[in-house]
């Protein structure tokens, strides 16, 4: 009975997919974002309450509609439009049903140390044909934010979760933690609607980046 559900979850997920985006066949690298948490898994709470779930939503949908605006816009999916729940195991194989040349994971942060800030960027931490890709394209993230975002760089940093365990075979995969939700000056940059928008350029920016120089190789 479980597998059933699990399989039905899927098949919404992919349903509505196609409901909001089409099934049409784009030549642009697919980009697949998975926006973390969801539903009754709030994520990290931040102070004024704020949650991770919310944030990294306004952060994907800003995204979104920043590459709508594009001269040539990415062909880019989230793993959940809306506040519901997914499980991790469903976030990676919808990228691989939909064939992703890339899927980035977003989250952000929280510590007991109120003091604690900064970006990180996770890299599966076992070897395939596309670590070196993964690499870079974490470099070009924690480098972008620290410079033209003045996040604080905790660095690129390995690691064994799911979602990059279960897809690094297949195409790069990285998992950004984007600032503390439980340090004052971060969770107050999330306050202001603006920088949701500034940070969807950069992202944007990153990703054109990296397609011009590994975009063969991640044909
Ligand atoms: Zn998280």
């Amino acid at each position: 009975m479980k597998n059933v559900l699990k399989n039905v979850s899927l098949a919404i997920l992919l349903l509505n997919m196609c409901l909001v985006f089409g099934q049409e066949i784009s030549a642009q690298k697919r980009i697949l974002i998975d926006v973390g948490h969801g539903g009754k898994d709030g994520g990290a709470i931040g102070i004024n309450k704020i949650q991770e779930k919310d944030i990294i939503m306004d952060i994907a949908n800003a995204i979104l509609k920043l590459n709508k605006e594009l001269e040539k816009p990415l062909d880019i999916y989230l793993t959940r439009y809306k506040d519901t729940l997914i499980s991790l195991s469903d976030r990676t194989k919808l990228a691989k049903v939909i064939k992703a040349d890339v899927f980035i994971s977003l989250h952000c942060n929280h510590s007991d140390n109120p003091n604690a800030r900064g970006v990180e960027v996770y890299v599966a931490n076992t070897l395939s044909q596309y670590s070196k890709e993964a690499a870079w394209l974490a470099f070009e993230f924690h480098t972008s934010f620290k410079r033209q975002l003045g996040f604080e760089s905790r660095g690129v940093k390995f690691a064994n979760f799911q979602v990059l365990r279960e897809t690094i075979d297949f195409f790069p995969s990285v998992l950004l933690e984007l600032g503390f939700l439980s340090n004052t000056d971060e969770s107050k940059y999330y306050q202001n609607s603006e920088n949701f928008v500034v940070m969807a350029k950069v992202f944007l920016e990153c990703l054109n980046k990296n397609f011009k120089y590994y975009g063969r190789a991640w044909n």
